[in-house]
């Protein structure tokens, strides 16, 4: 079994005979791929391999061109994913314009690759953004994205393990916090509700 990093092809000609005695050095790589449901375009893309090749391997193997079920979203995603050390996901396919965010389109929709990461590993559809929380930008390791409520709920169990007192409901007045919360330039909280109250009762 003859495997190479050579990114040369040998761009074997079209009428090559089938069986020559010599494989192809990107047989084995290629046949993984055809395996895997990607069509001739995209396996051409990833290895650099001659179309023809490409097409002889498929022949020969009997695999047909078009995959028997269209592909499924997450499939799709597979297709586009490079791993990289560390576990990072790195994105080969589509960039949004400007913030430059893996997406994928599948059957007339945009999904971004961070959520379909997040789908993958919690089976569940994100609630708020999702992103990575490891030091690669864009990284769309389905180990390494979380939602905000992951975030939100992990930043609550941070708090617990240092004991820090839980974020309040409402203050010793009753104002609900969500509104009436307030942090000072030093971080310390106070609430909005009673410093109106007791600006009211000075003017009184
Ligand atoms: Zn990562
Ligand atoms: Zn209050």
């Amino acid at each position: 079994m003859t495997t190479t990093v050579d990114q040369a092809d040998p761009d074997t000609p079209a009428d090559a005979p089938v069986l020559t005695g010599r494989q192809h050095p990107k047989r084995d790589q290629a046949l993984e791929l055809i395996r895997q449901g990607l069509t001739d375009h995209e396996v051409h893309r990833r290895l650099r391999m001659d179309r023809g090749a490409i097409r002889r391997i498929r022949r020969q193997l009997a695999i047909p061109t078009a995959p028997l079920q269209p592909l499924t979203l997450e499939q799709k995603w597979q297709q586009r994913v490079r791993e990289l050390p560390g576990g990072h996901l790195e994105w080969t396919g589509s960039l949004s314009h400007g913030s430059q965010t893996p997406i994928l389109h599948y059957r007339g929709g945009v999904f971004t690759a961070a959520a379909i990461a997040f789908r993958i590993r919690t089976g569940r559809d994100p609630v708020g953004y999702v992103k990575p929380e490891c030091d690669m930008a864009h990284c769309v390791a389905p180990r390494h994205v979380d939602d905000q409520q992951t975030r939100l709920r992990d930043r609550q169990a941070l708090r617990d393990i240092l004991h820090m007192p839980a974020v309040p409901d409402r203050c010793v007045a009753s104002h609900d916090q969500q509104e009436f919360g307030r942090r000072q330039s030093d971080g310390a909280r106070y609430c909005h509700g009673c410093k109106m109250d007791r600006k009211h009762q000075a003017g009184q």
